[in-house]
């Protein structure tokens, strides 16, 4: 039986001021309880303080991203032994944000190959996360465009077998993957429960093919886009649903704690 999960993606949000308000309201709102499990993805400058608070509970912290390379010339960038270091549980690969695909265009079009996240830097990137035993939550999603082309399944498909490449099913076992329609993220459209179940359903005959039946039946697979409290729990009581990836609610103690509580 797969344990239910929440994890809450605050993007680019939260000095650490507000990131230590709003954990330290989580960690009254959220029972404790081992059937469900919970993390928070912040900055990479707010780990350490999300990190620090949530040391004996129940919760994780995980990244928004990473860099696979071990470790020298490469500015800017983060590995995921630093992570590691930081007590890190989950991180984020190949959110379409990262890949420049998104749900409502917040950058200039100009300036969209700065978000350059293809299926093969997620595959290094997932490679040196299970490395550092850190568990990817990997994002897969179609573009209104593709969803209307009717290729929704073969993109998601596609976007799988190259992130997952070359990659061993039993080091995957505990690794995530989130179901996020670009059109539904950040965009207040969420996909209708039935049919993100569907999409759901056939990620995990698509993970059997690549990394086999066992890790399939054991990776959750998450729905993420435009979840909040108020449809939360219709989302998560779908039969191929084990939980949720959410942006914009998870930055609001209150609304989080309610899609936890769904869960
Ligand atoms: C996300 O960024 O992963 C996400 C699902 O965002 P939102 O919940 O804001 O749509």
């Amino acid at each position: 039986m797969r344990k239910k999960l929440v994890v809450g993606n605050w993007k680019m949000n939260m000095t650490q001021r507000e990131a230590k308000a709003v954990v330290e309201s989580l960690l009254l709102l959220i029972e404790p309880t081992t059937e469900v499990e919970v993390g928070i993805c912040p900055t990479y400058l707010t780990i350490e303080t999300v990190s620090q608070l949530f040391r004996r509970t129940r919760f994780h912290v995980g990244a928004q991203d990473v860099f696979w390379g071990k470790a020298g010339a490469f500015t800017g960038n983060i590995s995921a032994a630093m992570l590691k270091d930081l007590e890190c549980h989950f991180c984020i690969v190949g959110h379409s944000e990262t890949r420049g695909r998104f749900g409502k265009l917040e950058v200039p079009e100009s300036t969209l190959s700065y978000f350059s996240e293809t299926d093969e830097t997620v595959n290094l990137k997932i490679k040196a996360l299970l490395y550092q035993s850190i568990h990817p939550i990997l994002c897969v999603g179609e573009t209104l465009a593709e969803r209307e082309a009717g290729n929704t399944d073969a993109v998601i498909q596609a976007q799988l077998k190259g992130a997952l490449d070359g990659i061993d099913g039993a080091e995957f076992h505990d690794g995530v993957v989130a179901y996020e329609p670009v059109w539904a993220i950040g965009t207040g459209k969420t996909c209708d429960s039935a049919e993100a179940s569907r999409v759901c359903g056939m990620i995990r005959q698509s993970l059997a093919k690549i990394l086999g039946p066992e890790p399939a039946e054991a990776i959750r697979i998450l729905y993420g886009g435009s979840v909040k409290a108020a449809n939360a729990a219709e989302l998560f009581s779908q039969p191929h649903i084990d939980g949720g990836l959410v942006g914009g609610a998870s930055l609001v103690a209150d609304e989080f704690s309610a899609i936890v509580r769904s869960a």
